[in-house]
């Protein structure tokens, strides 16, 4: 499947992002709102609004998020991409 990449801003950081969620061959997945994202750049968790463009979650979103595999999959990739975590 073909889409547009939604570009949008880390309401944390500010940088300018291009989301991160992988299907499980890797290929990229459209997010939806209401979809968690991670920045690349900060790791901060954010959700998609209406429009794709990102906010803070809200705490019962942040509550809810912690407890997702594949939001913790998400973080673990950021911070290896990062280089933040060292794969034996
Ligand atoms: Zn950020």
């Amino acid at each position: 499947m073909k889409f547009d990449i939604p570009r949008t801003e880390c309401p944390y950081c500010h940088e300018t992002l291009s989301w991160a969620m992988r299907d499980a061959k890797g290929d990229p997945i459209p997010p939806r709102p209401g979809d968690f994202a991670i920045c690349t750049y900060c790791e901060g968790l954010s959700v998609h609004k209406r429009d794709l463009a990102l906010r803070k979650p809200t705490k019962n979103e942040r509550f809810e998020a912690f407890g997702m595999p594949e939001v913790i999959d998400l973080q673990i990739e950021v911070a290896n991409e990062r280089g933040l975590l060292q794969s034996n």
